[in-house]
């Protein structure tokens, strides 16, 4: 059985006196949450919020880090600081961050191992643009960046992985993929590890769906059989708004 897992991605959002209110309201609002329930935050509150959600069901994950373990990379954050935090989860390759900041399949591949390495659970983000979807092409898209992404992945490791399908088109605008379509994507993204380990693999593999997921559609979407969880931007920022999705 897969837990349902909600995350929410603050992006570059909230500072750490609004981090900790948010954590203070959110903790009471989900604690009965049947779903694994976590918020990804910005690395200047990371190390405070992992203190303030001890002893509670909120998990706590990074936005990104680099694959390196160390080095000449000014800006950058490494995975053993992020380790040191004790952050549960870390995002990679969010569309945001292939879009702005170069990131490729090869280096999302690289982050995937490493965060596996360091025993940080990766939330992979794929997903197609506009124009992609508009074509019909967002298959072959798909396929490529799972394929690329789970490059010397070992099967006993890709349960750790979660993959969140974020149709670019649908981020941030309001527009949600109807839900069979984003289980259609989902089903398709699992399929596709299907066909590089095996079913049993395929089958313990959370598969969220991002996209203006918000209160009022958060119950179709997750009860659609593909559909494992949410990754959740714009909704996730206001503590009442997000538990609403949390416990859906
Ligand atoms: P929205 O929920 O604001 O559409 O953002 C989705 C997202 O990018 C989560 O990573």
């Amino acid at each position: 059985m897969r837990k349902p897992f909600i995350a929410g991605n603050w992006k570059m959002n909230m500072t750490i006196k609004e981090g900790l209110e948010y954590i203070n309201e959110f903790k009471d609002l989900v604690k009965d949450a049947e779903a694994e329930v976590g918020v990804c935050v910005p690395a200047t509150m990371l190390k405070d919020l992992v203190e303030a959600a001890k002893g509670t069901n909120i998990k706590i994950g990074a936005q990104n880090m680099h694959f390196e373990n160390s080095g000449a990379f000014t800006g950058e954050i490494a995975p053993k600081m992020l380790k040191e935090i004790g952050v549960d989860y870390v995002i990679i390759g969010h569309s945001e961050r292939r879009m702005y900041y170069n990131e490729t399949n090869e280096t999302v591949n690289k982050k995937v191992l490493k965060a596996i390495e360091v025993e940080i659970d990766p939330i992979l983000c794929v997903g197609e643009s506009l124009e992609l979807r508009e074509s019909g092409e967002m298959k072959p898209f798909v396929k490529e960046q799972i394929v690329k992404a789970f490059e010397n992945v070992k099967a006993e490791d890709v349960s750790k992985v979660v993959v969140a399908y974020e149709p670019i088109w649908a981020i941030g605008t309001g527009k949600t993929a109807t839900a069979d379509q984003a289980n259609e994507m989902t089903a398709f993204v699992r399929e596709t590890i299907k066909s590089l380990y095996d079913q049993t693999v395929a089958d313990a593999v959370r598969i969220q769906y991002g996209g203006s997921v918000k209160p009022a559609n958060v119950k179709e979407i997750m009860s659609k059989s593909d559909i494992d969880g949410a990754l959740v931007g714009g909704a996730s920022l206001v503590a009442d708004t997000f538990s609403k999705v949390a416990v859906y």
